[in-house]
């Protein structure tokens, strides 16, 4: 690979806004397909980690993202959160979500809801035949503390999706000093109106259209410094 900047653009397909929201699906309904538009336009091929719920209740939405090469990835079953879960448990989320999204396609990488996922059940990512594991994030803390064994390749986010809400000119110095892989992560309700809903300010802020206008021009930032967009799956070797 040349040593331009590398950027992946993953998208999380949960229920809205969880825990807050956790019963409607507007951003599949509704901010999905503003969402592939957009990326159809700036010709982005990008991660969607599903829960196998969205897969469930919207297999022509899960279609037509692969339809569209786009990467399919995993996000659990209906994005509980695997600190939570007994061995067991954790085990049975992972095989069930696997299974329902391996019906649309190959699916090699996985993100846990909330990006936190116990080192002690990797070996349950690598019996399920998942490749990649990008559940870390390089804006917490945990992702320095210890590096555990494993043949998955781990992929961590590189900033949080309020951020690329933010105005362009506290947006852009913090978007610069990120290193290449870049991983930007979004979810589809940020792409609905949220604005009037009882959410804590950095789910609604700036959600809607706004949004949209917003992740336009941070793809057109990193395409004028000459970035090369990858799924996730294409960093595995
Ligand atoms: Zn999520």
């Amino acid at each position: 690979m040349s040593d331009r900047l590398k950027v992946c653009f993953t998208i999380d397909m949960e229920p809205d806004c969880p825990p807050y929201l956790s019963t409607g699906f507007r951003g599949v309904e509704e901010g999905l397909p503003s969402l592939l538009k957009l990326l159809d336009e700036e010709q982005v091929k990008g991660t969607f980690f599903t829960t196998g719920e969205v897969a469930a209740k919207y297999p022509a939405s899960v279609e037509k993202i692969v339809s569209q090469e786009h990467e399919l990835g995993c996000h659990g079953v209906s994005h509980q959160d695997f600190t939570r879960m007994d061995q067991g448990t954790a085990e049975k989320e992972i095989q069930q979500s696997s299974e329902a999204l391996r019906r649309f396609a190959p699916v090699i990488s996985f993100r846990a809801p909330y990006l936190k996922f116990p080192d002690h059940y990797l070996n349950l990512l690598e019996s399920a035949d998942f490749k990649i594991d990008s559940s870390q994030a390089k804006y917490k803390t945990s992702y320095y503390r210890n590096a555990p064994e494993t043949s998955l390749k781990r992929i961590p986010v590189s900033v949080t999706s309020s951020v690329l809400r933010l105005p362009h000119w506290i947006r852009s110095p913090y978007l610069n000093a990120l290193s290449s892989p870049v991983v930007l992560f979004v979810h589809p309700w940020e792409f609905v109106d949220l604005r009037k809903e009882n959410l804590r300010l950095d789910c609604r802020f700036k959600t809607g259209d706004v949004a949209l206008n917003c992740l336009r021009s941070v793809l057109t930032f990193f395409k004028e410094k000459n970035a090369e967009f990858f799924k996730i799956q294409d960093l595995l070797n």
